[in-house]
């Protein structure tokens, strides 16, 4: 009998974010893909859980998925994570459960934190309609192509960004989209989980002039065109 696939939300921070869950089906597993393995082995040893780790990057997921399949066809059970929160947003996932329907394999979702969404209902910005972006595209034309197209959106814009392009990213969405308001959502579920919110303008002049230091893990809500 064929196995299963399960996609495993793991904690965005705070460790007891877990659900009972995931722990029975991260235990269970007859093997659990990662990203990265020391991460994945932190999590494990802390909830004293012993598995088969094979790694699942974004340079090898799709001769990976493949490869996980096969073992799901032969009867195993496999558990997939990313190195925090949902798999398969912002984060390899979808390829394999794509490649799984393909070969008419069962695939399960073992829900849990994702900064996107606890970050919006964190931020108080309307939450009725949104448009996730992931993060920004490095290459710039296709950042301008991105940039342009959130002009003209109504719905609350959320994006995901690195703490060293916090400050460009700000800038880069007032040149853009107007001194629209916006939440700043950093380290959720963490000792320091915050929430700036304010005009872009006063945001970028706030960390610029030192006022906010930039550190840790970062979600943007912004409000969309009225
Ligand atoms: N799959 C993950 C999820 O479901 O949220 C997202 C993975 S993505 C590679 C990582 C980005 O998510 C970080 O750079 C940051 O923008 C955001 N993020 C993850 N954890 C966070 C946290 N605790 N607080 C704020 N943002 C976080």
């Amino acid at each position: 009998m064929a196995g299963k696939i399960y996609l495993v939300a793991t904690p965005i921070g705070n460790l007891s974010d877990i659900s009972i869950r995931a722990i029975e089906t991260l235990k269970n597993a007859d093997i659990i893909a990662c990203e990265d393995t020391r991460n994945t082995l932190r999590l494990l040893n802390h909830f004293d859980i012993k598995a088969r780790l094979t790694s699942y990057h974004e340079y090898n997921k799709i001769e990976k998925a493949v490869e996980i399949c096969n073992l799901v066809k032969e009867g195993r059970n496999v558990a997939m994570v990313s190195d925090a929160g949902m798999p398969a947003i912002s984060d390899p996932g979808y390829e394999l459960v794509d490649i799984a329907y393909k070969e008419g394999i069962e695939v399960s979702v073992i829900p849990g934190p994702s900064a996107a969404v606890c970050a919006l209902a964190l931020s108080g910005i309307n939450s009725d309609r949104f448009s996730f972006e992931g993060f920004l595209p490095v290459d710039k034309k296709e950042r301008k192509e991105i940039l342009s197209e959130l002009e003209n959106e109504s719905r609350t814009v959320i994006l995901y960004e690195a703490p060293h392009r916090l400050v460009k990213t700000l800038k880069e969405l007032f040149e853009y989209l107007g001194d629209r308001n916006v939440s700043i959502v950093r380290e959720l579920t963490k000792i320091h989980e915050e929430v700036i919110r304010g005009r872009l303008l006063k945001l970028i002049s706030d960390y610029e002039e030192e006022r906010q230091v930039v550190r840790g893990e970062y979600v943007l809500e912004i409000e969309g065109k009225s």
